[in-house]
């Protein structure tokens, strides 16, 4: 597989555990569990949902959610990386500190405007192009993103959801197979 100069993760899905944490604040607003999808711009997502953002973002605990069995090791050795995220920019930021994490580059919903992310200004703000990178991600929208910059992309398979997504040689079993990718 291409070596990549540097890796670009989504956080929710992927590097983090983070299904349980995201639905929390949902339920306790009165959503249903099984109304509930993951991988939207969280502004999109609430005012698709009738729900309050700024009482959404007051309940979501940035303390709970872990790394992925491997995900923490595997980012302290990685050279050059960055996250590009629809989650909220306090949340993210909040949680990038937590688990003491420092991608050189991490973007957030607010840095989208609210919209989707979108990896062409990450990518540009590393001084790379996008045949430099690989995108890894847990969602269909995140194999589109790769897919609209025309960067490579990597299904974090060890998020059991990802299972029924994808199959194939760019599904990875564990995050120590992202160490291939890179160098
Ligand atoms: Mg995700």
């Amino acid at each position: 597989m291409a070596r990549h100069v540097a890796l670009i993760f989504d956080l929710d899905g992927t590097l983090i555990d983070s299904d349980d944490a995201l639905i929390d604040p949902f339920v306790r607003l009165g959503m249903a569990r099984d109304e509930i999808t993951f991988g939207h711009p969280i502004e999109e997502a609430c005012a698709e949902w009738g729900i309050d953002i700024d009482r959404y973002i007051e309940l979501y605990d940035t303390a709970v959610a872990l790394p992925f069995e491997g995900a923490d090791e595997v980012v302290r050795q990685l050279g050059r990386w960055a996250i590009c995220s629809n989650k909220h920019t306090i949340s993210g930021r909040e949680e990038l500190a937590r688990l003491g994490w420092a991608p050189e580059q991490a973007w957030f919903s607010s840095d989208f405007g609210g919209a989707a992310k979108r990896l062409a200004p990450v990518i540009e703000a590393m001084g790379l192009d996008a045949t430099d990178v690989a995108y890894v991600g847990d969602t269909e929208h995140d194999q589109a993103c790769a897919e609209a910059v025309g960067c490579e992309f990597y299904w974090a398979g060890w998020n059991p959801r990802t299972r029924g997504l994808a199959t194939g040689p760019r599904v990875l079993d564990t995050p120590e197979r992202l160490l291939a990718l890179v160098g």
